[in-house]
């Protein structure tokens, strides 16, 4: 059924299904079985087709995740060989060469000593696995009471209950519940919303002053880790003020508290770099967790690589019976392990990290082209990674009062002209895949600033926005 002429189209067929069996992820109940998502049929370099046999750029590379594109043979081949050779071990009592392979191969790519390699099966759990390891490292120190996380306003750290409660996003955490009082959020480091009359060097100065004051408020006896996305993706693309990274390290150390850097968005490529901490900002995390590139998307795997110096504090003669009691039963997974090297095995033959830092400035000016139009309040990014803020009023600085609405509305009419964005209220965010060329490039950001010119005409029509007079 469905295939006839008469018959619903495929489409229909399964979007009637999923409205009614699927729970999606960040569902709005409100409108539970009544309206469903894009349906996806396939995909080819950095263009999907819906099941209408529509042709759309995956401007957010499926979840910032789609490193070399679709249709990559060499780690379906890979997948399909390893499930054929050894489908599955348990990482309880067995190992298996991809997973030790692989941390090999990471374990080369990481900075400093983070040479200890623990897979789990995506982001989340790795920033659980590394949070988890944080608690075991205190507890078994002696120092119990060294608990408290610091995070940022606007993070986003995975949906397991401790990453969750990691993150920043006020919206996510209205009917949900968070363990509150691990966890201590400061300001988010977005330059563009820093308090008036500041300028970036001093909105810095702000930022380091502030944690510096938590942490002696709090006590640093008390705080355990300091965890930060190098660029806070999903909360907008925020690309922090120049020396903060140094700095908030620097704070790190100095009060003995541990520094996860929450590498799952820029690992893999995402800034023209195996790792973005020490090549683009100059640092050497503690842990770093990693996920979504390491396979391009093809298949679910996650980990972090802890410093040499940090396990040898916790492990050896001197670790008396003590078990990190953290793990999954697809920790390491195998055919997850041979996709991930082949993935780095064609991130490297075609020099695609090259390739990522050769045409950044031409992805990041085309993208900035569209801070002319009137909606657009902020054009901000690094590698191929951007974002294009929308506001109502661009002195004030607000988001739009239908903010969500308006991410929406600019989607649907770049959806209707062959483009996927992923809008995140009032801001669109633009990760493509890392093998995109500059045409694609062209036809990508002309199809984003016609959807908001779309957009605004909509919104001035219905009397929701109007076009500054200046
Ligand atoms: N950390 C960061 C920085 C992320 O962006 C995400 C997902 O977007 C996660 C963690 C969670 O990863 P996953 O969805 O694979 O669990």
């Amino acid at each position: 059924p469905g295939s006839g002429d008469n018959g619903p189209a495929p489409g229909d067929e399964i979007e009637a299904l999923a409205k009614r069996h699927l729970l999606q992820p960040w569902e709005s109940l409100e409108h539970l079985g009544q309206s469903a998502r894009t349906v996806l049929d396939r995909a080819e370099n950095i263009y999907l087709y819906d099941s209408e046999g529509n042709k759309l750029i995956d401007a957010p590379a499926g979840m910032w995740c789609v490193q070399v594109g679709y249709g990559c043979r060499e780690i379906a081949e890979a997948m399909a060989n390893q499930a054929m050779q050894l489908a599955y071990n348990s990482p309880w009592y067995t190992t298996s060469g991809p997973a030790a392979e692989l941390a090999a191969r990471i374990a080369d790519k990481t900075p400093g000593d983070l040479n200890h390699i623990f897979f789990t099966t995506g982001g989340s759990t790795a920033v659980d696995s590394a949070l988890r390891f944080v608690q075991f490292y205190n507890n078994y120190l002696g120092r119990p009471e060294k608990k408290l996380i610091l995070s940022r306003q606007s993070a986003y750290h995975g949906s397991t209950y401790l990453s969750a409660s990691c993150s920043g996003k006020e919206r996510d955490k209205v009917f949900l519940d968070f363990a509150g009082n691990l966890v201590h959020h400061l300001s988010s480091p977005l330059v563009y919303r820093r308090p008036d009359g500041m300028t970036e060097a001093q909105f810095c100065d702000f930022l380091i002053a502030e944690m510096e004051s938590t942490i002696l408020e709090k006590g640093a006896d008390k705080i355990a880790a300091f965890i930060a996305e190098p660029i806070l993706a999903s909360g907008g693309v925020v690309v922090p003020p120049e020396g903060y990274h140094k700095r908030t390290l620097e704070l790190c150390r100095k009060h003995e508290i541990l520094y996860i850097a929450d590498e799952v968005v820029t690992a893999f490529g995402r800034l023209g770099h195996w790792f973005a901490s020490e090549e683009v900002f100059g640092i050497t995390p503690d842990i770093i967790t990693f996920a979504k590139g390491i396979t391009s998307g093809y298949v679910p795997l996650g980990g972090m690589a802890v410093s040499q110096k940090v396990m040898a504090e916790v492990s050896g003669s001197d670790a008396k019976g003590a078990v990190y009691s953290n793990g999954y039963t697809y920790s390491g997974h195998p055919v997850s392990c041979a996709a991930a090297m082949a993935n780095m095995d064609v991130i490297e033959k075609e020099g695609i990290l090259e390739h990522v830092r050769d045409i950044t400035p031409y992805f990041q000016d085309k993208l900035a082209e569209l801070d002319a139009l009137a909606l657009v309040g902020d054009v901000r990014g690094a590698g191929l990674v951007g974002c294009v803020d929308c506001v109502a009023d661009r002195k004030a600085k607000n988001p739009l009062k239908l903010d969500s609405e308006v991410g929406g509305r600019i989607d649907a009419h770049c959806q209707e002209k062959g483009l996927i964005v992923r809008p995140v209220y009032n801001m669109c965010v633009m990760s493509p895949p890392l093998v995109i060329r500059e045409r694609q490039i062209d036809t990508m950001v002309g199809i984003l600033r016609a959807g908001i010119e779309d957009t605004m005409v909509d919104l001035e029509r219905e009397g929701l926005w109007h076009a500054p007079r200046d």
